[in-house]
């Protein structure tokens, strides 16, 4: 069971569970909204660190999650980035994915693709060298938009063993 939270405004909860349910057939529900922490924000990079939001994530009670995935609206960076899309904790088994670069045309289909990938990696997928798995590393939107939606073959077979 994967249990998903919106941050406070956001309305993406279909598009993930379809995206979740359909590529990796997870059972999906809708934990609730919550704010950004105000402590996760780094005011000299104007960015917020997804860390402290995974922290607020393991803090809401959802009722016995497996995994907690957090949708986002504000742009998140880590350690020698400008940016990332999202981020998987899977010790902490939760994951973030901000909206804040998906936008544009194919905005839905990148959250699809973007929530696909963090929450591969709480399944225990790392990153493959497959240009259109979805679990390739997206450094920009153009490898986001490159990719597929689903798993290149020997992702699959690794969680379905
Ligand atoms: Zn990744
Ligand atoms: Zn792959």
């Amino acid at each position: 069971m994967t249990t998903v939270y919106q941050q406070t405004g956001l309305d993406c909860f279909a598009r993930v569970e379809r995206s979740l349910h359909g590529e990796l057939n997870l059972d999906v529900r809708f934990g609730g909204y919550f704010d950004v922490p105000a402590e996760s924000y780094n005011a000299l990079r104007k960015q917020y660190d997804p860390r402290q939001v995974i922290k607020r994530l393991k803090e809401l009670n959802g009722p016995f999650p497996d995994y907690r995935l957090g949708i986002i609206g504000v742009d998140i960076y880590a350690e020698n980035t400008n940016f990332i899309f999202g981020i998987a904790n899977p010790l902490l088994r939760s994951a973030i994915v901000s909206l804040f670069r998906l936008s544009g045309p194919a905005s839905e289909e990148r959250l699809g693709k973007e929530v696909v990938h963090e929450t591969g990696h709480l399944l225990g997928l790392e990153h493959c060298n497959n240009p259109s798995c979805v679990m390739y590393f997206s450094n920009t939107l153009q490898d986001t938009d490159r990719k597929n939606m689903s798993l290149c073959i020997l992702c699959r077979r690794k969680i379905e063993v």
